[in-house]
């Protein structure tokens, strides 16, 4: 738990719109952070007396509450929203009418955790503040919060809102999956940039090849409380586990797999656990899902390379979030030159690091280092000689990184 806040920090989109989707109740909607999330449905209500609605096809309705301060943002998210909306909507094709709230309202101070229950007659809400910290740009021609909130966390919540009942709690990596696909297909299509911001963060295909989270994605299960730096790789390896299903199907001759599979799973007519989806699967479109998301060698050095490049333009620039790079680099286990080693060296020291960028560079560094590649950097680096040559021995700095950051 140690690296929670500065995770919540990092992904705090991830965490907001998983923490109360599943099961309880998908009107819910805030933001998890520390503490028991406060109960700020009324003073929203209360605030938001402007509203303006839109009635999209395949009998959706999207009506944005605006505060009075918000108006004209307000508006500004209403005509962004409409066509994520409408594309959510015909991607996850359903029956009854669905009814959406957002509420857009400017509050400077807002508990660390608090949730917004859906008003009566709504289907699905989703509060966007509009606090003095962030830009209210909405141009979306590079990442902010709220493009972010607007071209992937709202169709990933809207996702979890349309197939609610579909799957039992076990099932997560489905359901995320389903929310992560959408999310990214909608993201992609109308801003890229917040679209690929969420790939670096979540990094499905390395994800997806990582032993441990290979042993225990079909039984993985949600939970704010065990929440750490790996879990957003859950979410990463769900999107990569579905797209690999529906690309297989496809050449299988499924063109429509996404469809198709949707389909399959709602005239079961009741929630699925996850050995039900493994069996549906392999009967629908005959795919062994347990055997997916391999990389080959060929794909797993060339993302490599490419981590290799990020982070020594980010290095150069000095600015960036480094955390993809980094993150390649733990949970890739292909070898590291002598420079690349002494980088992460200084990463483990560096003070500016957030503890999550530490121990990204703890285990990428004590899953290679060696006593002879100690005993070199130590005597050939100058910050071998500053930093490795107190530790005296291999085994006292190996003890030292595993006090200090490796979990
Ligand atoms: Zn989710």
């Amino acid at each position: 738990m140690k690296f929670v806040c500065k995770f919540v920090f990092l992904f705090f989109a991830v965490l907001t719109l998983c923490s109360w989707a599943q099961g309880q109740s998908a009107i819910v909607m805030g933001r998890l952070n520390t503490g028991f999330p406060r109960n700020l449905t009324k003073m929203f209500e209360t605030e938001c007396k402007h509203s303006y609605t839109a009635k999209l096809d395949d009998g959706l309705t999207l009506e944005v509450k605006s505060d009075t301060n918000s108006r004209d943002f307000a508006k500004k998210v209403l005509e962004k929203l409409k066509p994520v909306i409408s594309l959510t909507g015909q991607m996850l094709k359903r029956e009854a009418p669905l009814k959406i709230v957002i509420y857009v309202a400017k509050f400077d101070r807002l508990p660390e955790s608090y949730q917004v229950t859906a008003p009566t007659g709504a289907d699905f809400v989703y509060p966007i503040v509009n606090d003095r910290s962030e830009e209210i740009d909405l141009s979306c021609v590079r990442v902010t919060k709220h493009c972010e909130t607007i071209y992937t966390n709202i169709p990933h919540e809207l996702t979890h809102r349309i197939n609610d009942g579909l799957f039992l709690e076990g099932a997560t990596w489905i359901s995320e999956g389903f929310a992560e696909y959408v999310s990214s297909e909608v993201g992609h299509t109308f801003s890229p940039p917040q679209s690929i911001k969420r790939q670096m963060e979540t990094l499905p295909e390395i994800s997806l090849n990582y032993n441990p989270i290979r042993a225990n994605l079909l039984s993985w299960t949600y939970s704010p409380a065990t929440f750490n730096a790996e879990s957003v790789l859950y979410y990463g390896a769900s999107h990569q586990l579905l797209r690999e299903i529906l690309t297989k199907a496809k050449k299988r001759g499924k063109p429509d797999a996404f469809k198709t599979l949707l389909a399959a799973i709602r005239r079961q007519n009741r929630s699925l656990s996850s050995n039900d989806i493994v069996t549906l699967i392999r009967n629908e479109v005959g795919i062994d899902v347990g055997k997916l998301g391999r990389l080959d060698e060929r794909r797993k050095l060339e993302i490599f390379e490419q981590a290799k490049d990020l982070y020594l333009r980010e290095r150069r620039s000095n600015k960036g979030p480094k955390y993809s790079a980094l993150a390649t680099f733990a949970y890739l286990d292909l070898a590291l030159t002598d420079d690349f080693l002494s980088f992460l060296l200084e990463e483990v020291f560096n003070k500016n690091n957030n503890s999550l960028f530490q121990h990204l560079s703890v285990k990428a560094l004590t899953s290679r280092l060696e006593l002879n590649d100690f005993n070199r950097l130590a005597s050939s680096t100058t910050l071998g000689s500053s930093h490795l040559k107190k530790f005296r021995t291999f085994g006292a700095f190996k003890t030292y990184l595993k006090a200090c950051c490796e979990n």
